[in-house]
């Protein structure tokens, strides 16, 4: 099973450790033709979501992610890869715009944003979550399940192919999430 990791900007080489430990082939996305090769899922990094966004739209990597995912492929977007992924951005623009929530940036704050806690993941069981300078989800739409609330937050969806997270996964040495990804990837 082979995963491109967008690696534009942010916490890409966490994701790829990670995913190799559980014993995925990954490469990284810089360019358009690196998307030639066959691949089967798609991992959108945390960052800023600002700049990761003019990235993709200057190396015209915007307009084949956006249609692969509406496609189906399997995609999960950690952090600022929550906000690319929505249809709806509160303090910013959307990008890829292909999920049915809203994410809002800066949901605790610019400066007290970053925070570690242990909560519920459907499925999954307790799992530790770093938060930094996170957004949170509202309004999901009607085919959007809610996978974990932190505090009456939403912090973790999913829409069919498409697995958003509001924390970073890769950051806390349990690999539960990505193999929930990986999972997703293998059924689809
Ligand atoms: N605050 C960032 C943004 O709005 C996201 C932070 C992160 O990915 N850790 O893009």
């Amino acid at each position: 099973m082979k995963i491109g990791v967008l690696a534009l900007q942010g916490a890409f080489a966490e994701h790829v450790s990670m995913l190799e430990s559980l014993g995925a082939e990954t490469f990284e996305i810089q360019k358009l033709s690196y998307l030639e090769q066959p691949f089967e899922g798609l991992i959108i990094p945390g960052g800023e979501s600002t700049t990761i966004s003019k990235l993709l739209r200057g190396l015209d990597l915007f307009a084949e992610l956006q249609s692969r995912i509406a496609g189906g492929l399997p995609v999960m977007g950690t952090c600022a890869g929550l906000i690319i992924l929505a249809k709806r951005v509160e303090g910013g623009k959307p990008c890829l715009a292909t999920m049915d929530i809203t994410a809002v940036r800066n949901a605790y704050g610019r400066q007290l944003g970053s925070f570690e806690t242990t909560t519920t993941f459907a499925k999954v069981g307790n799992v530790p979550m770093t938060f930094i300078r996170a957004p949170c989800v509202r309004d999901p739409g009607a085919g959007v399940e809610v996978l974990s609330v932190v505090d009456g937050r939403i912090v973790a969806v999913r829409e069919k192919n498409q697995l958003a997270l509001a924390y970073h996964p890769e950051l806390t040495g349990d690999v539960r999430i990505h193999q929930y990804f990986l999972d997703m990837v293998a059924e689809s």
